[in-house]
């Protein structure tokens, strides 16, 4: 029986979630996905005229079935937990149920249960300030929007200084990776559930083109990366659907790099 995946993340075709959406489906998944709320109305009316038509093309000549779209807003858990100001937004008002543990919860009632979980969606509100000068809330505000979960996107702004990647998403992306390496113990011990993570290389991206210098980390990786190519979402979808299927069986806890080895360099040349 095929899989069913839930994709927290996605509002468009240029991302990472699309891309594994579209790798999870081809491998026979059947998919669900989590669209911010503010964004939903747009990518739903996209979707429904067509103008995906051409990017949902799977190998085999299909087009991905999107089985259901879920309004979510990943930063609330309850409804108790949305300032006023949210509630009464008119992005916000047209759609319900959508915070995390609603939408849980109407997964649960729609479908049952899920097999695969994935989290790739990031939200710095400050991203382009430095560390330095980031407020607290700006600061958790990026940690809460940006780590948690099953299969996560990471980037290497966790562990080596980068420069313009700012506004706490560094610290938030080093919790994320802290988070996949416990939760893949407190998860596997309980439930056998495995947790991984992708730190994937620099791909324009909406979220990408607001941080506003993916297009030199783009250079920057094809100049000094041992592959000199641009990274394509595809290759980080088929990682990830190898994550989620029995070929990684003994792999949790695990950072992957999908970034055409650039992590590995220690000076450019
Ligand atoms: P993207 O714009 O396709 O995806 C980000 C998504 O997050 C958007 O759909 C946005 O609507 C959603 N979002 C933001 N706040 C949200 C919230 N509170 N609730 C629900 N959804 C929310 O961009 P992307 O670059 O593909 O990002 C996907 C993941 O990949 C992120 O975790 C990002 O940090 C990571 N990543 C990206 C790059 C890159 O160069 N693009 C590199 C490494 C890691």
């Amino acid at each position: 029986k095929g899989k069913r995946a839930f994709i927290a993340g996605v509002a468009d075709d240029n991302g990472y979630g699309w891309a594994i959406a579209k790798s999870l489906a081809a491998a026979g998944a059947e998919i669900l996905l989590g669209t911010w709320v503010p964004a939903l109305n747009i990518f739903e009316t996209s979707l429904r005229r067509g103008k995906f038509d051409e990017s949902r093309k799977l190998p085999d000549g299909s087009l991905m079935e999107i089985t259901k779209v879920y309004a979510l807003d990943a930063v609330f858990d309850t409804l108790e937990d949305v300032p006023e100001d949210i509630k009464t937004n008119k992005r916000y008002a047209g759609s319900s149920n959508w915070t995390v543990k609603e939408v849980a919860e109407c997964v649960k009632q729609d479908f049952g249960s899920i097999d695969i979980l994935v989290h790739s969606l990031a939200n710095g509100p400050e991203v382009t300030k430095p560390l330095l000068e980031t407020s607290r809330n700006g600061y958790l505000a990026a940690v809460s929007a940006s780590s948690g979960s099953s299969i996560s996107l990471t980037y290497i702004a966790a562990e080596k200084i980068i420069p313009g990647y700012g506004g706490g998403m560094s610290s938030a992306k080093a919790a994320l990776e802290s988070d996949t390496r416990v939760l893949a113990f407190e998860a596997g011990r309980k439930h056998k559930v495995r947790v991984n993570t992708i730190s994937a290389g620099p791909l324009r991206s909406r979220a990408a083109k607001a941080i506003g210098f993916i297009d030199m980390m783009i250079d920057y990786s094809l100049e000094n990366a041992p592959l000199q190519k641009e990274l394509s979402a595809e290759e980080v979808g088929n990682t990830a659907a190898f994550l989620a299927s029995p070929l990684a069986s003994a792999i949790t806890g695990a950072v992957i790099y999908v970034d055409n080895g650039l992590n590995a360099m220690g000076v450019g040349v």
